[in-house]
């Protein structure tokens, strides 16, 4: 790459992130297709693999050792870890966050979505095995987010859902920024149900006010089926949204 496209793809980067896993061929992977994809190659975001082998001491190219006190499985060494985090944030703003992928974190939602897009970048650590040294966790200042509850081989998976949600929301990456603003979790609320062509199916119909016309009713029903949605299947969800209302309702009065 010549250095003038460098410098204008750095002027149109709105996010960078740097994924440090010892499966580097997986990368962009998912992420290389659809919008995310095109994102990519037009330079709206940057993604910097690095292979944590890179940073072995050793022939074999290990990065694991077995766990102090024992116990099953092979525990990520903090040595390593700490080198190739440091590598990865040579040039990153001290600002942006480093993650690792961990069941015992925080889980992902979209509000850490759009705060890894403010800060501009994120640093992202991928575990295997049993994990990875404490210590490189509390001496990098790494933060531990979760992608939900259940265990994955490896934080790959985790970290490219991740990014494709922070990804998408970068300006210019998603065709119309409506389709943002209504989407589930934006709102508080869960989406409303979609309907398309065919107007029958297998002898059901799409709800006749969609065919309406009527924009108002339209957005009524819209909301109406949104909050109704998110009261029987998210109550968390609900009881938050319940409370932003009321205090919306009294300080308008
Ligand atoms: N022994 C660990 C699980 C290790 S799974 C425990 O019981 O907590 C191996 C790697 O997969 C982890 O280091 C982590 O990076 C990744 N991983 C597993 N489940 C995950 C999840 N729910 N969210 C994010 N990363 C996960």
């Amino acid at each position: 790459m010549s250095s003038a496209e460098n410098t204008e793809k750095s002027e149109t980067c709105g996010f960078r992130a740097e994924v440090l896993t010892i499966f580097p061929d997986m990368f962009p992977g998912y992420l290389a297709h659809s919008l995310a994809g095109k994102g990519l190659e037009a330079g709206l975001w940057a993604l910097k693999t690095l292979d944590i082998r890179d940073f072995s001491r050793d022939k074999h190219r290990s990065v694991d050792d077995t766990p102090a006190g024992g116990g099953p499985g092979m525990v990520m060494r903090a040595d390593i870890l700490g080198d190739a985090i440091d590598h990865a944030r040579a040039d990153s703003p001290a600002s942006r966050p480093i993650v690792y992928m961990s069941p015992r974190g925080k889980r992902f939602d979209q509000d850490m979505a759009e705060a890894w897009l403010e800060a501009g970048g994120v640093t992202v650590l991928c575990g295997r095995f049993e994990g990875v040294d404490e210590r490189v966790l509390e001496a990098r200042g790494v933060t531990e987010v979760s992608l939900g509850d259940f265990i994955l081989s490896g934080g790959e998976p985790a970290a490219m859902a991740m990014l494709d949600a922070v990804v998408r929301l970068i300006p210019g990456v998603m065709g119309k920024t409506e389709t943002l603003n209504e989407e589930s979790f934006t709102s508080g609320l869960l989406e409303y149900p979609h309907y398309t062509r065919p107007t029958v199916w297998e002898g059901r119909e799409i709800p006749e006010v969609l065919t309406s016309g009527h924009h108002g009713k339209i957005a009524e029903w819209r909301l109406a089926k949104a909050e109704e949605t998110t009261r029987l299947r998210r109550p968390d969800l609900w009881s938050t949204y319940e409370q932003v209302q009321k205090k919306a309702a009294s300080k308008g009065d």
